[in-house]
């Protein structure tokens, strides 16, 4: 069974309805089995969660089986790389295809024998035409192909020459198995499609003993049913395929599962393919699969994406019979939502500014009760150190603030999370540069935990960190992979649109002790900043957040406000 939550039921949606109908109906005896099929070309995305939740999720909430498939018919373009992160991003998603793990390549031999067979019905021919002569005999939407002149050979000649294929005797694309259907059909993938073609390549899984590989074809549907999947889903591109699913299967006489189409999922400011994907890694636009800026199981989760969030977003969105584009801000909003009850507060300064309480006792530190979740009083509280230096964050104090601004300024009080209120009563600025390096303030001993004894109020609480205490990091900070919403248009690179502003490092960040040996991929909300993940180069000692997502800044939006008033 799934280890995901059998409360997380999908939304309804066409494909789980007609799930609910065929079991009604007894078409498959009440069984509802499934697949994820990838191919191992690549590192999983977003999309492929989208297809993970709802093969698994189907099965789960019908108590059936969904299995995980390797769609490894490519031999020139799959690693087992790929398969080893594959199977650890659907362990990670939560979902689990216990004993049903299957290759494509597992059925060579059988898709071989059925290939014989389709020969020896005469369903099926070798063809001489080179890659080129076939596109031009294939014809168009509007204009019907022309048949090959290999088509009438025999049944023997067929099976002689298919064998000898096998055996190795001709060169890559010297010759293709095809079916014989119908050059007229106005589905071009009807007219005498592909079966076999000729690959001297190494298989990541069965080596050498192969120098002819089926097309994806010839071997999906006929996986299915070995497997004997009752509903094949997959995306929409595949739907001009399925009469060929269909016919294969019938032509067979084997098993027939049903094949049903949904929506790609698309998002705006990244990219969703394999390819694409391959080209920012390979090109080195990003430090690898796992880059927290890319869109792949992998990166998100280092970035600090939680499954919990990733499966509730999968399942919120539904399925369509026309893809569309989703805004990227949906799932950083499933992120946030889930982070918000389950991440740990900190604090942690960013953009350190010094700040020294000149009426506060010189080595005195107090321990500040600080609560760790106010969404969940479980996860109780903890202490931080309290002291006459500090840091806050740079953008926490102005010299001249403009009219809504109410953070510390010169003669300004605010209140300290969990500590005391604070006056700035003089600020120290590097004689060259004339930059602000220090804030000397004072306090206000009875308001401590945070409140005046006699009822006056502040306009702002800030965070901040004791210095001495203080654990030095550094913070990666994201922003979108792409400039623009849709970074693919024809005609132009994708890699044109990268955003150069994607990540941003910051050194000699400083965070509250407690944070000083967080394990990796643990998560956390700084204060008023945003999520945080302990990245994957994290050490003991000196570590490296990745911001996950910022918290909604409704401050961007008054700021903006107000400089435009000025
Ligand atoms: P890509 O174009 O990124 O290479 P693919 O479809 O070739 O993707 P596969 O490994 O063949 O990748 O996909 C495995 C399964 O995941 C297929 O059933 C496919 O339909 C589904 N899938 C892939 N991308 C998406 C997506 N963006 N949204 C929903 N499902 C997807
Ligand atoms: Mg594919």
């Amino acid at each position: 069974m799934n280890s995901a939550s059998p409360t997380e039921t999908s939304t309804s949606n066409f494909i789980r309805d007609t799930v609910i109908e065929d079991l009604n109906s007894g078409k498959y005896g009440g069984r509802v089995h499934t697949r994820f099929p990838p191919e191992p070309n690549g590192y999983l995305h977003i999309g492929h969660a989208k297809s993970i939740c709802l093969n698994f999720g189907l099965a789960a909430e019908f108590g059936g089986k969904c299995n995980l498939r390797f769609d490894d018919t490519n031999p020139s373009k799959e690693e087992t790389e790929y398969v080893d992160s594959i199977k650890e991003n659907i362990r990670w998603l939560g979902f689990n295809w216990e004993d049903r793990l299957f290759y494509a390549s597992d059925y060579f031999e059988q898709l071989y024998e059925w290939a014989v067979q389709l020969i020896q019905a005469g369903k099926a021919y070798v063809c001489d035409l080179s890659a080129e002569e076939m596109r031009v005999y294939r014809g168009t939407l509007t204009e019907p192909g022309k048949e090959s002149p290999y088509r009438n050979r025999t049944s023997e000649e067929n099976l002689d020459l298919f064998q000898r294929m096998r055996a190795g005797e001709f060169p890559d694309g010297a010759r293709t198995l095809r079916s014989k259907i119908d050059m007229a059909s106005p589905n071009l993938n009807m007219r005498d499609p592909v079966m076999y073609r000729i690959l001297h390549a190494e298989h990541h899984r069965t080596g050498d003993k192969w120098c002819i590989y089926p097309m994806y074809d010839f071997t999906h549907g006929q996986s299915d049913s070995i497997e004997r999947i009752t509903h094949s889903l997959c995306t929409l591109e595949f739907e001009d395929h399925r009469p060929l699913y269909d016919w294969y299967v019938e032509q067979l006489g084997i098993y027939h599962p049903q094949q049903i189409e949904f929506d790609r999922l698309n998002l705006t400011y990244t990219v969703l393919s394999k390819r694409k994907l391959l080209t920012l890694v390979k090109e080195g636009y990003v430090r690898g699969w796992d880059d927290p800026r890319m869109p792949t199981l992998a990166g998100i989760r280092r970035r600090g994406y939680t499954p919990e969030a990733i499966r509730n977003f999968c399942n919120s969105i539904g399925l369509s019979k026309t893809n569309g584009t989703l805004e990227l801000s949906l799932l950083e909003h499933h992120v946030r939502e889930d982070l918000n009850v389950r991440a740990p507060r900190a604090m942690a300064v960013l953009r350190p500014l010094r700040v020294v309480i000149d009426n506060y006792p010189e080595n005195q530190v107090e321990m500040m009760e600080a609560v760790n979740n106010p969404e969940d009083a479980s996860m109780g509280t903890r202490s931080v150190p309290f002291s006459r230096e500090l840091y806050i964050e740079q953008d926490d104090f102005r010299e001249d603030p403009p009219k809504q601004y109410f953070r510390l300024a010169p003669g300004r009080e605010v209140r300290l999370r969990y500590g005391y209120f604070i006056t700035c009563k003089g600020i120290v600025k590097d004689e060259t540069t004339g930059e602000v390096v220090e804030l000397r303030c004072t306090y206000d001993p009875a308001t401590r935990g945070g409140n005046a004894p006699d009822g006056r109020k502040v306009k702002s609480t800030i965070h901040w960190v004791s210095a001495k205490h203080a654990v030095d990091a550094e913070v990666r900070l994201y922003d979108y992979l792409f400039d623009r919403p849709n970074p693919n248009e024809e005609g132009i690179p994708f890699t044109s649109f990268l955003n150069p502003n994607s990540l941003e490092v910051l050194k000699g960040c400083k965070l509250e002790p407690c944070l000083a040996d967080a394990p990796a991929l643990s998560r956390f909300q700084f204060e008023r900043l945003g999520y945080f993940c302990v990245d994957s180069d994290s050490a003991s000692g000196s570590p490296v957040f990745n911001r996950t997502v910022a918290l909604r800044d409704t401050w961007a939006k008054i700021e903006k406000r107000g400089k435009g008033d000025q």
